[in-house]
Formats: C-alpha cells, sequence, structure tokens
C-alpha cells in the first residue's frame, strides 16, 4: 500500500505557539497537520491567560461593590458564588475555544487528537499512524512544577490547574511563589474573602520586574491584607486535620487550609522522542537557535517548550516566526527585551524593555524618571494608585518602562512601541495624550525626561 504524501508541517502540541504556527502556516498556502492530546488551545486558553482573567473580572467586580461607598454609591457585598463564577468563565472559554476551532478548521488543517511522539526528523506517530512531513514543530508546552517533599494532591496542595477548578473559597491560603501567577491567584483570592499569605524565595513579590513596580505592589498588596514572606525559603510540608503547615527554613511555620504551589512551569519534552532523533535537549528545554530551529534542521520547536519568556503572546510570535521561515519569507528574530510583561493583580504590574538594573549591567547610562499616579486625574477618579517610571540610556532612547496601577496593561502598548521603535523621551513628549486618561501618566513620565515636567515636581 502506498504511503500518504509527507504534509509541510505537522505540529505536536495546539495550545498557543503550535496552532499560531499552523494557523499561518496554511495561511502561507503550506498543508498543516496538528496534533493534540487535549484541546486546542492549550495551557493559554483552558488553564491559564484566559480563565484567570475571567476570575480576575470577578474578583474586581468584588472590589467595585464592596468600594461602592467611596463613589457615594450605596449597595452591599452578599456573597461570591464560585459554580456561578465558574460558569461564568467556563463561558468565556468555551465561546473562545469555538472560535479558534472554527478557524483551524477554515485554514483546512487536520487536527488530530491523541498523544504525539516524535519518531523521526520528519515524523510524528499518534496512536499507530505516522504522519510524515518535511517539517516538525514541536510546541509541547509546559506544566506545573513542584519542590522535593511538595507532593501535589489537587485537594489541600495545589497547582494553578486545580485552583481553577475549585467550587469553593479557601477561608485561608499559602501562595509558594510570588510571580505573575502566585500574584493574580492572591489577588483573587484576597478579594473573594480568603486570609492569604504569599511566600516567596528572592527578596520581592514580582521579581523581575523594576525593584520600585514591586514595592508598589508590595505596599498595595499590605494594604489589601495580603501577607508577605519575602526572603524566605520553603523548607518542608505537614498536613493537619484541616489543612496544611508549612515550615519555612529559619524555624517559621504558617498554616492555611490550601497551600498553592505557583514556583513555575516546567517543559513537557520527556518520553516524546525528542532526544532519540537527536534534538538537543537542556533541562527539559529543547535549545533552539534565533529562529526557533533545533539542533535537527527539519525541526524546529516554539513557546514554553523552549528557554524563552513562558508567555502566550511569544508563543504565538514565535510560531508565527517557525511558519514564515519555513513559507520562505524573510524573517527577523523575537527581540525578547522587547515583549510586554503584565501581571493582572489588582493592582496590575505591567512593563517592558529594560529595568535600570539589567540596563546598567548592559553598560548604558542610565536616566529615570517616575510619575506617581496620584498627579494623575483619572488615577484619582478611579481610586488606584501607582507610578509610571521610565529607563532612558543618556542622551539617548527609551530603554524600559514600568508601571503600578489598575488598568496599567492597558497602557503597556503605547509603552512597547515607545520602547520597540527607540523614541528619545522628548519625542513622546511631543505627542499629546487625552486628558483625563491614565495614558497622561506616561506622557508625563516623558515630559519630567525631556526635562519639562507638567504636573509633576521637577
Ligand atoms: C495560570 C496561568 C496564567 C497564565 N496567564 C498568562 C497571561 O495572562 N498572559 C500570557 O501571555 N501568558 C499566560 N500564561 C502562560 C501561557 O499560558 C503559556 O505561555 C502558553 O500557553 C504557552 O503556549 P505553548 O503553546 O508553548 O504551550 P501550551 O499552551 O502548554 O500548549 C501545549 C499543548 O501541547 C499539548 N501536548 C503536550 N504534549 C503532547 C503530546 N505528546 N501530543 C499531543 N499534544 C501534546 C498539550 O495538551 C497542550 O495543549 C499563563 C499560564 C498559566 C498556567
Amino acid at each position: 500500500m502506498s504511503q500518504p504524501a509527507p504534509v509541510d508541517l505537522v505540529v505536536l502540541g495546539g495550545g498557543s505557539g503550535g496552532y499560531a504556527a499552523a494557523l499561518r502556516a496554511a495561511e502561507l498556502g503550506m498543508t498543516v497537520v496538528m496534533v493534540e492530546k487535549d484541546k486546542v488551545g492549550g495551557t493559554c486558553l483552558h488553564r491559564g491567560c484566559i480563565p484567570t482573567k475571567a476570575l480576575l473580572h470577578s474578583a474586581e467586580t468584588v472590589d467595585v461593590i464592596k468600594e461602592a461607598g467611596q463613589f457615594g454609591v450605596n449597595g452591599s457585598f452578599e456573597s461570591v458564588d464560585m459554580p456561578a463564577v465558574n460558569a461564568y468563565k467556563g463561558k468565556v472559554v468555551e465561546g473562545l475555544f469555538k472560535g479558534l476551532t472554527g478557524l483551524v478548521k477554515s485554514r483546512n488543517i487536520e487536527v488530530v487528537q491523541g498523544t504525539g511522539r516524535l519518531v523521526s526528523p520528519t515524523a510524528v506517530e499518534v496512536d499507530g499512524r505516522r504522519i510524515e512531513a518535511r517539517h516538525v514543530l514541536l510546541a509541547t508546552g509546559s506544566v506545573p512544577r513542584s519542590l522535593p517533599g511538595l507532593d501535589i494532591d489537587g485537594q489541600r496542595v495545589i497547582t494553578s490547574d486545580d485552583a481553577l477548578g475549585f467550587d469553593r473559597i479557601p477561608s485561608s491560603v499559602i501562595i509558594l511563589g510570588a510571580g505573575a501567577i502566585g500574584c493574580e491567584f492572591a489577588s483573587v483570592w484576597s478579594s473573594f474573602g480568603a486570609d492569604v499569605t504569599i511566600v516567596e524565595a528572592l527578596p520581592h513579590l514580582v521579581p523581575l520586574e523594576e525593584e520600585s513596580s514591586s514595592k508598589l505592589l508590595e505596599r498595595a498588596f499590605r494594604k489589601r491584607g495580603i501577607k508577605q514572606e519575602l526572603g524566605a525559603r520553603f523548607s518542608k510540608l505537614e498536613h493537619t486535620p484541616n489543612g496544611v503547615l508549612v515550615h519555612l527554613e529559619g524555624g517559621k511555620t504558617l498554616e492555611a487550609e490550601l497551600l498553592l504551589v505557583a514556583i513555575g512551569r516546567g517543559p513537557v519534552s520527556e518520553g516524546l522522542g525528542y532526544e532519540q532523533v537527536g534534538v538537543e535537549v537542556e533541562r527539559g528545554f529543547v535549545k533552539v537557535d534565533a529562529y526557533c530551529q533545533t539542533s535537527v534542521p527539519t525541526i524546529s520547536a516554539v513557546g514554553d517548550l523552549i528557554p524563552t519568556l513562558q508567555l502566550a503572546h511569544v508563543g504565538f510570535a514565535e510560531g508565527i516566526l517557525v511558519a514564515e521561515r519555513l513559507a520562505g519569507l524573510p524573517v527577523t528574530p523575537v527581540d525578547y527585551d522587547g515583549v510586554p510583561r503584565v501581571t493582572y493583580s489588582h493592582p496590575e504590574v505591567a512593563s517592558v524593555g529594560l529595568t535600570t538594573k539589567v540596563a546598567t549591567e548592559r553598560g548604558y547610562e542610565v536616566i529615570e524618571a517616575t510619575y506617581d499616579l496620584a498627579g494623575n486625574g483619572k488615577a484619582r477618579i478611579l481610586g488606584t494608585a501607582g507610578a509610571v517610571k521610565v529607563v532612558a540610556q543618556k542622551d539617548g532612547p527609551v530603554l524600559g518602562v514600568h508601571m503600578v496601577g489598575d488598568r496599567v496593561g492597558e497602557l503597556i502598548a503605547e509603552a512597547q512601541l515607545i520602547t520597540n521603535w527607540e523614541a528619545l523621551p522628548a519625542e513622546v513628549a511631543q505627542l499629546i495624550h487625552p486628558h483625563p486618561t491614565m495614558s497622561e501618566a506616561v506622557g508625563e513620565a516623558h515630559l519630567a525626561l525631556a526635562g519639562k515636567p507638567l504636573h509633576s515636581h521637577s
């Protein structure tokens, strides 16, 4: 019996990175098969970005009701109906899933349901079916990590996957890890009424952010009653009749109903045939060049599986890059410094470009200006606190923008244009921002940096 002709591209894993590559490749005329063992859309759509942001929106609604009196509106908060919150979250995910499935179908991408395995530089096998292709894309993503001695049971010791399925609000939670995922769950559960403690081994919340942003978030979280154990290392866990007892190095103990482990995510690469076929792997991550090509020329890899920023929009960009490269289009490597990053807590933390510390380490002579949101009309109207900090090269372009405050995630789009187009502070200072909006804070920070502060002290 003759073998079917090889397709142009087989994609292993239908998450953000994989499906973006599949969509773009199909758009460019390639024949594409995408193998997915669960649901197309992956972590971001089903267990990540979208469901967490729906929870955060429910949490924001609670805060708005609780704080209504501050705006002269009488109303009282009754309760959170978790099954109803989950139904709303599920509806959002389901709607987007339907849309994505339709899109994939409309581009004639064949989706093969099942667990795939790399079996040669040009083939993937799924349930006994061998799919031959001119090119293979590995996009198997990541799963939550844990620590030695910390067994995830899904009940008392949980990951974000488990937390998203909870139909009750815990009375108290310890969150291990203060990255974006840890801080977002801290924010949600605190708004929902839980007693929350975050434990972070590094000295700050969101430790990769500009230090001043971390400090602003720490202050805001303290005001909200979210407790923080910073520079504190987990030592061991004990189960108690009502929950968990967490021991920290140094002897301190913390007790709560639940422990959420949010210390990061590890790549899904084991047992999938990658190394047997010659793909170089380091600490589980697939090694790639600047064009997402692995050590085997016919095989590319994208998304959380490779050691770049674990963000959906990075996966999208890498997927598109691979599809365009394989189609023979001219491509530019992803500029990872220029990727916007947002933690969608209350308040939000958003940044793009270099922190002062990294810029200085790279040898830049740095100047910076911080605009306090206290001077911004819209921020006062909304009742949010925070700041916009701009880092620039002395006599040169903007290198980074770092923001804290409600809704600043929406401001990062402008900040990323400024940073990625290497605008000079004086050029941005010329741009008029609409009044009264939060975006004026971006303008004001650049006015200050350009030496002509308006609503701030020089
Ligand atoms: C709680 C949480 C919140 C997040 N919030 C954000 C956010 O707000 N913004 C943001 O940008 N990012 C966010 N992320 C990160 C984002 O979800 C990931 O960066 C993104 O999903 C990575 O895409 P990927 O395609 O590399 O992997 P994944 O989305 O993990 O997709 C991999 C896919 O491969 C499939 N697969 C694995 N092995 C096989 C196999 N052998 N055969 C077939 N299929 C297989 C999996 O089922 C999965 O569908 C969040 C993550 C989490 C956990």
